[in-house]
């Protein structure tokens, strides 16, 4: 099995290490990461400039490449070619935040993983559920560990076409998590604030701020699977349809 390790914190963060080390147990694995952090920096694809890739040696000594590209940019850059051998599954992360409800449309680990689904290669996005950033590997063995169980058993069980996999893992040793739990995506509660300031030439400029975000706890939703210290999985997919709106809108046809 030949996995292909990328994420959206940069290729020096302490989540990917972790998800290296742990998958090199299953096979061989290649690392295509971003030269800085891409957080909330969605779905990209770079058209208007070249994009560029170097090599780059992880805090063990292990070889990996970088690039001045998006996260998703990484994945389609490597599925094109970059990466000669063909990858059997690409994995994402890991972020140390959850990526939860509406999170995954901002989420660089998210559409990362959507990327490697649009190329035709197994996607799987993970996050931690950390109120901070955890910058020790050891920090991210118990989420590194759940990936590379799902890697082995995705192994057997493959996906469905279309479909990625959102997965989060409660903030807590690997022998407090209660179980494994299969969700649907939950709903986040923003509390986004506009941050109006002038710089220092009199000029006003604007900042996205606010509180953090808070969710609802409905059961068998993402963010209730982590208030249950569960692991959450939750299948997401390519096709964003409203299908019961492709019934309920027919009037404007008329
Ligand atoms: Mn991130």
């Amino acid at each position: 099995m030949h996995v292909l390790l990328t994420n959206d914190d940069g290729v020096d963060s302490p989540g990917l290490l972790a998800l290296a080390q742990a998958l090199r147990a299953l096979g061989e694995v290649s690392v295509l990461a971003p030269d800085h952090n891409w957080s909330a920096s969605g779905h990209v694809k770079t058209l208007h400039r070249p994009l560029r890739a170097w090599s780059f040696t992880l805090a063990d000594g292990s070889p990996a490449m970088t690039t001045d590209g998006a996260p998703s940019d990484c994945v389609a850059l490597a599925v094109l070619g970059l990466i000669e051998k063909p990858i059997d599954l690409v994995i994402s992360g890991i972020n140390p935040h959850a990526n939860v409800g509406h999170d995954v449309t901002y989420s660089g680990t998210v559409m990362a993983a959507m990327e490697a689904v649009i190329n035709g290669v197994p996607g799987l996005a993970i996050s931690l559920d950390s109120p901070g950033i955890p910058s020790s590997v050891e920090a991210y063995r118990g989420a590194a560990d759940v990936a590379r169980r799902l890697a082995e058993r995705l192994q057997s069980h493959p996906l469905p076409a279309g479909v990625l996999l959102n997965v989060n893992v409660p903030n807590l040793p690997a022998e407090a998590y209660r179980g494994i739990s299969l969700t649907r995506q939950g709903l986040r509660l923003y509390r986004d604030a506009l941050v109006r300031r002038e710089d220092p030439r009199g000029r006003p400029y604007f900042w996205i701020g606010g509180e953090a975000p808070t969710g609802i706890l409905e059961k068998g939703t993402d963010l209730w699977a982590l208030s249950q210290a569960l692991v959450s999985i939750t299948p997401l997919q390519l096709d964003l349809t409203s299908y019961p709106a492709l019934e309920a809108l027919h009037p404007l046809t008329r």
